[in-house]
């Protein structure tokens, strides 16, 4: 915490304050920055891990990898636990995680119990809904505007070792839709307990839902500790590819392990851009390079050389446009949106994930109505637009078509809002208000400046 707090000290007042972490799962290029960073090194572990009142308590940068080995050897997981590895306990709570979970336990902040804050004021905080609430219900969302989480104490929910699925087919979105509200309501599906819930759209007439129901493995599990390679444990880390298991199987059967992390090998199908699903590409590509992280880097490379720009130049190909987005719409208007991104994007597959909160308490920098089910939608490519590419038209007509159905979008990506816009759907006059009390000299810089200006 003392090189923390020096490293913070050591930042010239007119430098802008950002953290030095290895690792980051944020899309938006962002200005240079002269400023040394927040040195965080030492707070990437978990403090402890209590068993008998199923909590953690974790450093700011601990990655969810690390907390899950540490937490799953004694039964346990956190409530959501976002599906790349490397996702910080405090970046999903700041920058608001999601996962299969999130239709029962809401988003990551909601079983937040208290954390530590280092504000822009330079002092360590705890806040809660009993002290700071302000500052407890302001932060997520915010992406680091109000100050750093440098330790938070969270709940976790007991778990067997290893989760059965069910991928459901669905020839519409308004289907998909029904069932998801069906599941929510009753949290079962024909009959069977339904633990997690997410979805992929392959095709306007070809989406699927993937019902995970928690499982000690019945008959069919090994022993939980000798699992690796057992013919009717699926393995998605090694030639199979995850995604295409749910077009292919109906029933499927993980360690909770590799159901946590089934997405990070492939990062969902971005894994293709890298040729990982030409057979012969995987097998010579690392087993320990297939990660969220290792293609992360790969894109961060190209984007500095424009490596890819300028292939497609020379090919005489029309420039492409990054759409690297989560958005959120309530799932009544599910179907219009696909329909009109089918229309006006053409982008597959798409990343279904139900969310609802937890609860009554709301968050007011990511507004969402208590007892509505929405679903985020995820998709992550490019399209070709020609000579407008700088100016982001797709990204625009996305932000376009969520004010038309009343949406948001997640801020780790490109943004385009008007500052108006902006704050009033994220509330600025409240973040505004927060961050005079804990940042007075307004030495981190504002989530619009940071979403939208790209400081
Ligand atoms: C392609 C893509 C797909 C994604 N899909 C999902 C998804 O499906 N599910 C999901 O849960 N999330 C997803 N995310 C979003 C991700 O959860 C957020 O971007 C999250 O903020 C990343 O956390 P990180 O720890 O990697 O933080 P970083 O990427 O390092 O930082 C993100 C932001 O959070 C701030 N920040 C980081 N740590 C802290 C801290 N301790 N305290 C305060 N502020 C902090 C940083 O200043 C920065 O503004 C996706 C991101 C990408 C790029």
């Amino acid at each position: 915490m003392s090189r923390l707090l020096e490293s913070y000290a050591a930042i010239p007042a007119a430098g802008s304050v950002r953290l030095a972490k290895r690792t980051s799962n944020l899309f938006r290029p962002r200005s240079a920055n002269e400023a040394p960073g927040l040195d965080v090194s030492g707070l990437d572990g978990v403090i402890e891990v209590d068993v008998v009142n199923r909590t953690a308590d974790v450093q700011g940068v601990c990655t969810y990898e690390h907390l899950v080995e540490a937490t799953l050897p004694h039964g346990l997981i956190p409530l959501v636990v976002p599906q790349l590895r490397t996702i910080t306990l405090g970046g999903a709570v700041t920058g608001l995680g999601i996962e299969a979970t999130s239709f029962r336990n809401g988003l990551p902040h909601e079983s937040v119990i208290e954390m530590d804050i280092l504000t822009g004021a330079g002092e360590i905080v705890t806040a809660s809904m009993e002290q700071h609430d302000d500052l407890f219900r302001t932060f997520p969302n915010s992406y680091g505007s109000l100050g750093y989480a440098t330790r938070l104490k969270i709940e976790l929910e007991p778990v067997p070792a290893y989760v059965a699925l069910r991928h459901v087919r669905f020839d519409d979105a308004a289907q998909l839709g029904k069932a998801v509200e069906a599941i929510v309501e009753s949290g079962e599906w024909e009959g069977e307990r339904i633990d997690g819930l997410d979805g992929v759209a392959f095709e306007p007439g070809e989406l699927y839902l993937t019902l995970a129901q928690w499982s000690d493995g019945g008959s069919e599990a090994p022993d939980a500790a000798s699992s690796g390679g057992h013919p009717l444990v699926g393995d998605y880390t090694g030639q199979q590819i995850y995604y295409r298991s749910v077009q292919e199987r109906e029933t499927d059967l993980l360690t909770m392990h590799d159901y946590l992390w089934r997405w990070d090998t492939d990062w969902f199908w971005c894994s293709g851009a890298f040729g990982l699903h030409n057979p012969r590409i995987r097998r010579l590509w690392p087993r320990r390079w297939r990660r969220s992280d290792v293609y992360h880097k790969l894109v961060g490379i190209d984007r500095r050389f424009g490596i890819i720009d300028r292939i497609d130049r020379r090919r005489g190909l029309p420039a492409r446009e990054r759409v690297i987005q989560d958005v959120e719409v309530s799932i009544a208007d599910l179907p219009a949106f696909l329909a009109w991104f089918d229309d006006n994007v053409g982008m597959r597959p798409v990343w279904l994930c139900p969310l609802r909160l937890r609860g009554e308490r709301t968050w007011p920098t990511y507004p969402l109505e208590p007892g509505t089910t929405y679903v985020n939608a995820g998709f992550w490519g490019t399209v070709p637009v020609g000579d407008n590419a700088d100016h982001a038209p797709t990204n625009r007509a996305i932000e376009a078509e969520l004010r038309v159905l009343g949406g948001h979008k997640s801020l780790y990506s490109e943004a385009f809002y008007g500052r108006e816009e902006f704050d009033r759907l994220y509330d600025g006059a409240n973040l505004a208000g927060v961050k005079d009390r804990y940042d007075p000299d307004h030495r981190l810089t504002t989530l619009y400046d940071k979403a939208v200006r790209r400081h």
